[in-house]
C-alpha cells in the first residue's frame, strides 16, 4: 500500500495515505527507498523518523509500507559484525560503497550466502518446542552458535541437515499442527518486543569484573542493570573497555551513540585491537558492536538500543551470559528529544519528552536472568550497563534521574578522584549497588564466609575517613586522637592499596575475587592490629611506618598463581611485627 509524502522535518517525515499501516511499521520513502519507522499515528496520516538523510525529499514523492516492523536477522554471522543502529553491516557498507554511506541501500544483516558447518544435535521424531536447540555452529572460536526452533513454533522433527548450509536453506524441518514449517538457521525478531522466555529468575550471582572496587563495594548481578555516569576525562571509555575484557559474559554487545568529534570512531578502532584476555585472541570474537558514528541521522540511534538488547536476548536464549554496554544513553536520549520536538509533542523537563523515563525502563527492563524457552532447562542472562555523560557533570538534569531510578548500581565516576588521579574514579561514598544483600551468600560461600564483616568495617572506614577529614580540615591533623588517625591511616591503604587499580598493569588489571579477599584481609587486619597495639601502648608513629606496610601495598602486583603462599608471608611478617612492636621490641626485630 502506498501513501504520499505531506512534510518533511528533517528526519521527519508526515504522510498522508496511511491508514492500513500499523505503529512501528517499517516503511520505504520515496524512489530513493529510505528507510522509516511509523512512530505516530492520526487518522490516515503517520509520522514517519527515517533512518537516512531526507535532503532533498518532498511533498508528493511516495511512501510504501513493508508491512511488518522493525526487525533484526538473528543467526551465524552476528559475532564480530559491526552495526549501524538499524543492523546494516558498516564494514560491509563500506567494502561496497565505501566511506560514504549511500542512501536507500539494500544489504543483508547476516551473510546470507556464506556457508556454516551446521552439526545436528535434535533428531528426527523428536517433539520440539521454542527454544529447543535443532543443532550448532561453531561460530567464532569462543562462541558456539545454538541453532533454535524460533519461538511460538512447535511439532515433530521430520528431517534434519548436517553439513554445510546457508543462514537461509532450510536445516529443519519441523510437522507442526498448521503443517510442514522449514527452518532455516535464521531467525527475525522485531526489536521492539522483548524475545519471550519461560521465568525470569532472582539475581543471585555477581557477574565479577575483576575491578576491586566494583566487584568488593558495588557488584553487579548477572542479569542485573547498572549505569555510570561520566564526567568527560573521568575514566568512562577506560572503564567500560575493562568491563568489555574482564566481565565474565560469554558475549559483548556494544552500543555506541557517540556524538561529537570521533567518540564513535575510536571505539570501532579500539576495540578489535582489544584482546581477549581469557583466549588471547580479539575481544570481536565473541562481540557485536553497534555503532552510530556522527553522520548518521538522529532516528537510527533512537533504534540502536532495541536492536542491541534483542541480539543480546538471542544470545541469552542460547544459554549464555550477556553483558551490552551502552554508550551512552544521553546520547540516545537526545535523539528522543530531538524526534519529540519535531512531532511538537508537549515537551516535559529540559524539552525531554514525557515518556523519556518509561522508554528508557523498556530498555532496562529487557535485562535479567531467565530460564529461556526449551525443553532442557538452559538459564541465559543479559546484563545492561548505560553509561550517561551529564553536562557538566551534573546528575541532576533528567536523563541521570531518570537512569537512577530504574538501575540498581550506580558507580559514579568522579572528576575529583580523576585528578588526583585515583582510578578506577568510582566515587565510594556516591555509589552504589542495591544488589550487595542478595550477592552476599554467594560471596560468602564462594570467596569468605567473613566477606559480609570485612564489607562493612571497609565501608565504616570509608565514610569515617571522610567525616575525620572535615575535622582535619578545620582544625588541624594534630585535633586527632591516635585511634582517629590511624582510622585515617587504614582509610588510605584502603584507597591506595585496593581501590586504586591500574588497567595498564598486566597483573594489576584483574583480580579474581579470592585475591580480592586475601588483599583487603590484610589491611584491615593491619588496621585492626594496629587499634590492638595503640590499645597496648604502642607508639602511633612506630604502627604507622610498620615496614610490612609496604609489602601490603605491593601484593596487588603479584600474580594470582603466586597469591596464596605470598598472602601467608605477609599475613606472618604483619602478625611478627605488629607482636615486636607491642612488646617494645621493634628496634631489634
Ligand atoms: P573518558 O572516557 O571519561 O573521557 P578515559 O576513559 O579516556 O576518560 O580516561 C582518561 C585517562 O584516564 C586515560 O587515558 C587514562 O590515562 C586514565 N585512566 C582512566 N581509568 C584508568 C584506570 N583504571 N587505570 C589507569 N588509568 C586510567
Amino acid at each position: 500500500m502506498q501513501g504520499t509524502i505531506e512534510k518533511v522535518s528533517g528526519p521527519l517525515i508526515v504522510a498522508s495515505g496511511m491508514a492500513d499501516v500499523q505503529m512501528y511499521d517499517v516503511v520505504r520513502v520515496s524512489d530513493k527507498h529510505l528507510i522509516g519507522e511509523v512512530i505516530e499515528l492520526r487518522g490516515d496520516r503517520a509520522s514517519i523518523q527515517v533512518y537516512e538523510e531526507t535532503g532533498g525529499i518532498g511533498p508528493g514523492e511516495p511512501v510504501e509500507s513493508t508491512g511488518a516492523p522493525l526487525s533484526v536477522e538473528l543467526g551465524p554471522g552476528l559475532i564480530e559484525s559491526i552495526y549501524d543502529g538499524i543492523q546494516r553491516p558498516l564494514n560491509k557498507i563500506r567494502e561496497q560503497m565505501g566511506d560514504r554511506i549511500t542512501r536507500g541501500i539494500e544489504v543483508e544483516s547476516l551473510d546470507h550466502s556464506k556457508k556454516w558447518d551446521f552439526k545436528p544435535v535434535a533428531r528426527v521424531g523428536d517433539e520440539l518446542v521454542g527454544g529447543d536447540v535443532l543443532g550448532t555452529v561453531q561460530e567464532s572460536v569462543t562462541v558456539l552458535h545454538k541453532i533454535m526452533v524460533p519461538p511460538h513454533i512447535k511439532g515433530a522433527l521430520t528431517w534434519i541437515y548436517a553439513g554445510e548450509a546457508t543462514i537461509v536453506e532450510p536445516i529443519a524441518k519441523l510437522k507442526t499442527a498448521d503443517g510442514e514449517v522449514e527452518l532455516p538457521m535464521m531467525q527475525r525478531w522485531p526489536v521492539r518486543r522483548g524475545r519471550p522466555y519461560k521465568q525470569k529468575l532472582p539475581p543471585n550471582e555477581p557477574m565479577l569484573t575483576g575491578q576491586r572496587v566494583i566487584d568488593t563495594l558495588f557488584p553487579v548481578a548477572k542479569g542485573g542493570v547498572a549505569a555510570i555516569p561520566g564526567p568527560f576525562g573521568s575514566g568512562k571509555t577506560v572503564t567500560q573497555h575493562q568491563l568489555a575484557k574482564w566481565a565474565d559474559a560469554d558475549i559483548i554487545v556494544y552500543v555506541g551513540c557517540g556524538e561529537r568529534g570521533n567518540e564513535m570512531t575510536d571505539v570501532l578502532m579500539e576495540f578489535p585491537e582489544l584482546n581477549d584476555p581469557r583466549t588471547g585472541q580479539s575481544l570481536m570474537k565473541r562481540t557485536v558492536l553497534i555503532a552510530n558514528t556522527s553522520d548518521m541521522p538522529v532516528a537510527a540511534r533512537e533504534a540502536s538500543i532495541y536492536t542491541g538488547i534483542t541480539i543480546a536476548e538471542y544470545f541469552r536464549d542460547m544459554g549464555y551470559k550477556v553483558a551490552v554496554m551502552a554508550d551512552s544513553t544521553s546520547r540516545w536520549a537526545e535523539a528522543l528529544r530531538e524526534m519529540s520536538g519535531r512531532l511538537e509533542e508537549m515537551p516535559g523537563e529540559e524539552g525531554y519528552p514525557a515518556y523519556l523515563s518509561s522508554r528508557m525502563a523498556e530498555f532496562y527492563e529487557r535485562a535479567g536472568i531467565v530460564k529461556t524457552l526449551g525443553g532442557d532447562d538452559r538459564e541465559g542472562a543479559v546484563s545492561a550497563i548505560g553509561a550517561v555523560s551529564p553536562p557538566g557533570g551534573d546528575i541532576s538534569e533528567p536523563v541521570s534521574q531518570a537512569t537512577l531510578r530504574i538501575v540498581k548500581v550506580y558507580w559514579g565516576l568522579s572528576s575529583r578522584l580523576a585528578y588526583a588521579r585515583h582510578f578506577p574514579a568510582i566515587d565510594w561514598l556516591q555509589s552504589y549497588s542495591l544488589y550487595t544483600d542478595r550477592l552476599m551468600g554467594w560471596f560468602r560461600e564462594h570467596v569468605n564466609p567473613e566477606w559480609e564483616d570485612m564489607l562493612l568495617e571497609t565501608m565504616k572506614m570509608l565514610q569515617d575517613e571522610s567525616e575525620l577529614d572535615e575535622i582535619v580540615r578545620l582544625v588541624g591533623i594534630d585535633a586527632l586522637s591516635y585511634k582517629d588517625r590511624l582510622t585515617l591511616e587504614g582509610a588510605r591503604s584502603i584507597r591506595e592499596d585496593y581501590l586504586h587499580q591500574n588497567s595498564f598493569h598486566e597483573v594489576d588489571t584483574y583480580t579474581s575475587p579470592q585475591k580480592q579477599y586475601m588483599m583487603l584481609k590484610l589491611i584491615l587486619d593491619y588496621y585492626n592490629k594496629g587499634m590492638a597495639a595503640l590499645n597496648a601502648d604502642a607508639p602511633f608513629s612506630k604502627i604507622v611506618g610498620l615496614p610490612v606496610r609496604e609489602e601490603i601495598g605491593r601484593i596487588k602486583y603479584t600474580p594470582e598463581a603466586d597469591m596464596e603462599k605470598r598472602y601467608e608471608e605477609v599475613s606472618n611478617t604483619l602478625d611478627a611485627q605488629m607482636r615486636a612492636l607491642v612488646e617494645g621490641s621493634v628496634e631489634h626485630a
